[in-house]
């Protein structure tokens, strides 16, 4: 996108669901597609007299994703009231963390894919605090008025407030697209994007390049997609730029994206802290967490996704968009390493059959590759088997069918099957003869300048010999024929 002179800033608030079994205050499930308001108590639903107790995974899973994001964590901090009325939020407030959160002063290292180049880039991460979810309204056109669904009620979020380093649309879907993979490593929330288990606002603002003072802002609620979140940010800063080439001047408000518009449309002027008249929750207790259990759960945290796609293409060669692609499933790029330590196949080789073949049947069954018999040392066997001439390509298709759902040896099936390639140019040549002597036409058309009978050529052989003549050989038996003559 081409923002001109300008330069656009963009700050990004991510809220993402805990996958804890049940919920932040109360023993209430937390569970999605329920029928409404079955997983809903008293606690949840703020009736008087009721107390919230704080579920302890709730803070065990964001300060994974504060060591996850390099963020300062605060041993001890409390919890606020975050007060306003809304239909879905039953105890007209909600229980957040204001002015100490959990985690703050964290970082964030992407890579961005810009402009056929691959970079990265370090963004600031200002907090993570831990909060619940409000309720959902149902609009449904068959009655006046709305419902109102309490299950989400109570379930807790983390939000994740990044500071303004995002120069670009680009660089904001490679922040998001982290963020979600780290989540995913860290097994802390389900990243159902369909069913609203991550969803940011946006902010964002402009300013003539060169210039150090920041713009006024304007935030975008209900962007659900990271593709949303692109468009609005895109839609935003030409609407912004578009403002002041006017001779105008931008009001800080907040706008609802409107994804199938297109469009933001102003929703209200922005509110500030003040206007929620945060108080210390007094229902809960300090949060006082010791050095060893913080240390602790640091220690669990694994190499994050973003660390492993750099050490992908550095180590493996891999490109960045097929490293990006393996490294998305933990389960992918386990299985990808453990095949490349045999050392035999090529990592590239390996990598086309996880993306290619595996990522199909897994898509296909809905199965993952640990419901299948397929391991590490089979595919990479597989793939030595193809590379190296002992079987074809079509013929490591038919055994990939078999790996997958039996136990069996490759070699055996291969002998079983009559899959072996053959590859002696002795054992060819009479082939590649019997072709010939039935082509000539084929051959005149290549010898005229009509390249492509010779695939034409390579196809009778593979036909002739049954699918077994390896056609590199074959093709070159035939160019040597072509020359001689
Ligand atoms: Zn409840």
């Amino acid at each position: 996108m081409d923002y001109k002179d300008y330069e656009v800033i963009v700050g990004l608030e991510v809220h993402a669901e805990l996958s804890t079994e049940s919920k932040i205050y109360c023993s209430c499930r937390n569970k999605f597609g329920v029928e409404v308001n079955t997983e809903c108590c008293p606690i949840c639903m703020g009736m008087p007299g009721t107390l919230p107790t704080l579920n302890q995974k709730v803070v065990e899973y964001a300060v994974k994703m504060g060591h996850a994001l390099n963020c300062t964590i605060h041993n001890v901090c409390k919890q606020d009231r975050k007060n306003y009325f809304y239909p879905d939020l039953p105890k007209a407030y909600q229980i957040s963390q204001f002015d100490i959160p959990l985690c703050e002063h964290g970082y964030l290292d992407v890579l961005v894919e810009e402009d056929g180049t691959v970079r990265e880039k370090r963004i600031g991460i200002t907090r993570i605090h831990i909060e619940e979810d409000a309720g959902k309204l149902l609009h449904d056109e068959s009655f006046a008025g709305s419902l109102v669904d309490f299950n989400r009620c109570g379930v807790p979020l983390i939000e994740i407030v990044s500071e303004p380093d995002m120069r670009s649309s680009a660089e904001a879907k490679a922040y998001l697209e982290t963020i979600k993979s780290v989540l995913q490593y860290l097994d802390i929330s389900d990243c159902k994007m369909q069913e609203g288990s991550i969803r940011c606002d946006v902010n964002v603002s402009v300013r003539k390049k060169g210039e150090t003072k920041f713009g006024t802002r304007c935030e975008m609620k209900n962007v659900n997609t990271f593709s949303g979140a692109m468009r609005a940010i895109d839609f935003e800063a030409q609407r912004q730029i578009a403002v002041l080439e006017q001779g105008g001047i931008i009001e800080q408000e907040t706008r609802r994206w409107d994804d199938a518009k297109g469009e933001s449309i102003p929703l209200r002027s922005k509110e500030d802290a003040q206007d929620y008249r945060y108080f210390p929750e007094p229902d809960l207790l300090t949060i006082v967490l010791d050095d060893a259990y913080v240390e602790n759960l640091k220690r669990q945290i694994p190499e994050l996704p973003n660390k492993k796609t750099a050490r992908f293409m550095k180590e493996y060669g891999l490109t960045y968009g097929d490293a990006l692609l393996l490294v998305e499933s933990p389960e992918k790029s386990v299985l990808f390493e453990q095949a490349a330590a045999s050392k035999k196949a090529s990592p590239k080789g390996i990598c086309n059959w996880i993306l290619g073949d595996i990522t199909r049947v897994m898509n296909e069954t809905g199965k993952t590759i640990a419901d299948t018999k397929l391991t590490p040392e089979k595919l990479a066997y597989l793939v030595e088997c193809i590379e190296s001439g002992k079987i074809s390509n079509t013929s490591g298709k038919v055994v990939f069918e078999i790996i997958l759902n039996e136990d069996k040896n490759i070699d055996e099936i291969i002998k079983e099957k009559n899959l072996a390639q053959i590859s002696d140019a002795s054992a060819l040549n009479a082939i590649v003869e019997e072709v010939i002597k039935n082509n000539q036409k084929s051959i005149d058309d290549y010898r005229g300048g009509k390249t492509n009978a010779l695939g034409f050529l390579v196809g009778q052989c593979m036909k002739a010999s049954k699918g077994q003549g390896n056609p590199a050989k074959m093709k070159e038996l035939l160019l040597e024929y072509i020359d001689k003559q």
